[in-house]
């Protein structure tokens, strides 16, 4: 589904990502951990181009996305991003914020938008909230929010930037249980998190990000199990 080449990044002259080749396929869940600083995140907002790379390719479904000419906005619509900060907007209600891509962009009906973003409040848990306010919420309900508006686009993949990392520790496993049912679901899903116990269990691929390079990749027992090179063995001692 996803076929990255030799993906570079520079800020000015500091290159943060040196070189990624990855391929995740249809129905995959790719977890990537690793230090902070090491460039998960600058990798994930590479794929739909939020950070627009300064070398190599990346092809989403067959289609070069970073060729000359590519509209990216339709990518995109394809792409759910959920953020540790859930960017929500705070003068909309639940049930619009989760109607207004749907609205705007793929011009559905008022009917049609909301009867699917209450379908999506009920797979997150949330149908009693339709009508309250972000500030009214609790981030762990914030974050379920986020993912079904990220959802409503009916996206092809769904990419998570640490989706738990704001929030106070008795939230986190209600966010990382609708992940996991978007994972059973056949969701294809690329992960930055450093909730360990749920890439070892949701996780097809774990893969360890150090220094702007993928350093090894496996299955969870692999990467968890047996780590081939010392950098994940010191990362996988500190967080463990
Ligand atoms: P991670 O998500 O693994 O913590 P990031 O991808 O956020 O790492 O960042 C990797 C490096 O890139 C960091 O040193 C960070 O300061 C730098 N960086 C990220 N975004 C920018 C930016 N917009 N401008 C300059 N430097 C950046
Ligand atoms: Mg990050």
């Amino acid at each position: 589904m996803i076929e990255v080449k030799n993906l570079r990044k520079s800020f000015g002259k500091l290159e943060i990502l040196k070189g990624i080749d990855l391929n995740i396929h249809k129905g995959e869940v790719v977890v990537v951990i690793g230090p902070s600083g090491s460039g998960k995140s600058t990798f994930l907002r590479c794929l739909n181009l939020l950070e627009q790379p300064t070398g190599g390719e990346i092809s989403f479904e067959g289609q070069s996305i970073t060729a000359k000419g590519h509209d990216i906005n339709v990518t995109r619509e394809k792409m759910g991003m959920v953020f540790q900060q859930f960017n929500l907007f705070p003068h909309k209600s639940v049930l619009q914020n989760i109607m207004l891509a749907p609205l705007k962009v793929k011009k559905q009906q008022a009917a049609e938008a909301e009867k699917y973003a209450m379908e999506l409040l009920r797979t997150v848990g949330l149908e009693d909230k339709r009508d309250a306010y972000p500030a009214q919420l609790s981030g762990g309900q914030k974050q379920r929010i986020a993912i079904a508006r990220a959802l409503a686009m009916q996206p092809h993949v769904m990419l998570f930037d640490e989706p738990t990392s704001a929030l106070d520790p008795e939230m986190v496993g209600e966010v990382l249980e609708v992940m996991k049912q978007l994972a059973v679901n056949g969701m294809t899903m690329v992960i930055v998190t450093h909730e360990m116990g749920f890439a070892r269990e949701v996780g097809d691929r774990i893969l360890f990000m150090d220094g702007g390079v993928i350093v090894e990749q496996g299955t969870p027992a692999e990467v968890f199990g047996h780590p081939k090179h010392a950098r994940t063995r010191d990362f996988l001692s500190k967080v463990l």
